[in-house]
Order: C-alpha cells, then structure tokens, then sequence
C-alpha cells in the first residue's frame, strides 16, 4: 500500500497537521477552515461545497491563535490553497 497520509487539509490548503493517515481521517479540525476530517472532504463534490461556502463568507479562520500566528508569518489565502493536491481541487 502507498502511503496514505495528508498533512494538507484538502480544502484549504493548510499543512503541517496530520488529517489522513493510511487512508483513515484522523478528526482533526483544520485551524483555518474549521473542516474536521472526513466531515467536509469525504469526496470532492463535498469537499468544493466546502470550500465555495468557506470562500464565499470571506474565508474565516477557525483558531483566531492560529490566524495571528500565520498572518504574521505573511499568510496568503492563494498561496496557501495552492498547496491543495490537485487530486482535490
Ligand atoms: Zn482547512
């Protein structure tokens, strides 16, 4: 088996957190997006669902910490989503 583990969240493009692990979601909930593995991007019609609505109310972080840290870190909503594995987008 290939290995099957995400440290990108497939909706937002957030890494360094652990969401799929050998082909399981770990329930981990993205700091940005506030999606909880296997929540919002089971498959990829669920997950663009997501994303639309995510960007579309001016794309929120969930842990306001998290934001800080990353924004002063001079996040960029773009460059992070294309982190995003093109199997997910
Ligand atoms: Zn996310």
């Amino acid at each position: 088996m290939e290995d099957d583990t995400e440290t990108i969240c497939r909706i937002c493009g957030y890494d360094d957190e652990l969401f799929w692990e050998g082909g399981w979601p770990t329930a981990f909930i993205c700091p940005c997006c506030g999606n909880e593995s296997d929540v919002g991007d089971a498959s990829v019609m669920s997950l663009r669902n997501y994303r639309g609505y995510w960007v579309r109310h001016g794309a929120q972080w969930h842990d306001s910490l998290e934001e800080c840290k990353r924004k002063l870190q001079g996040w960029d909503l773009l460059k992070q989503m294309a982190n995003i594995p093109p199997e997910w987008r």
